[in-house]
């Protein structure tokens, strides 16, 4: 989630990472959904156990939403990790050897489109109110006051996840035994239609190509591990 993600900088970071938040909610809320709907549709494939469908279910969620939570933990905070570095090195430079800074500072500005004078004294202002700041800025791309927060990035997968994965597992326990695999199927195919036209709205994609992949992916996730759990229930496992 750097500067660079951000559509338009003229209009701050606020809305671009703002977006980035909800798309990457949506998407995890979509994989919950698939992950666990695959599980919970290949378990019912196999068995008519209310009670091992609701196991499935509950541990494919949980599993699911903290492996997420997981790796998006340790990816951000990769992350986290050298935008600090970078601070600290940027911060010995400015007191080790200022004046290359402020060159280093208006060469930056110039390369921008800035012309020679203008860049020096738009320099000398930058470094006068904040020159961390504006080296973070205008060198890394990063804002100090707006980091990226590990536990952040982690609660956000683990909710995003664990609310996509509650549908199937509440549309394949709580029906009749004779009606839900069909409620899950089409309960399932008509989240991942929301899920994906959302998501490729929030992208700027053409939504309905996407939608579509969104919906057979899940589609195909079913009738595969379907076909699987029934059988291991033919060849009587
Ligand atoms: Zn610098």
């Amino acid at each position: 989630m750097s500067a660079s993600t951000v559509p338009d900088p003229a209009h701050g970071g606020g809305l671009g990472s703002r977006l980035n938040w909800l798309r990457a909610a949506v998407l995890g809320a979509n994989d919950g959904i698939v992950s666990t709907a695959g599980l919970v549709v290949g378990v019912a494939g196999a068995t008519e156990s209310q009670a091992a469908l609701l196991t499935a279910g509950l541990s494919g969620l949980l599993a699911g939403s903290l492996s997420m939570a997981a790796g998006e933990y340790v990816s951000v905070s990769v992350q986290r990790d050298s935008e600090d570095a970078a601070l600290a090195t940027e911060k010995r430079e400015l007191r080790e050897s200022p004046a290359a800074e402020l060159d280093e500072l208006t060469a930056l500005l110039t390369a921008r489109g800035l012309s020679p004078a203008v860049a020096r004294e738009a320099a000398e202002q930058l470094t006068a109110r904040d020159a961390l700041r504006a080296h973070a800025r205008v060198e890394l791309g990063i804002d100090p006051d707006d980091l990226t927060n590990p536990w952040h990035a982690a609660w956000a997968s683990f909710l995003a996840f664990t609310a996509g994965a509650l549908l199937p597992l509440l549309a394949i326990v709580l029906p009749p035994a004779s009606v839900r695999l069909w409620i899950t199927v089409a309960s399932v195919l008509a989240a991942l239609t929301l899920t994906g036209w959302w998501a490729a709205r929030l992208a700027a994609a053409p939504a309905p190509r996407a939608t579509l992949r969104t919906v057979a992916g899940g589609a195909l996730a079913m009738a595969v591990t379907y076909a699987a759990g029934s059988l291991l229930d033919v060849a009587g496992v």
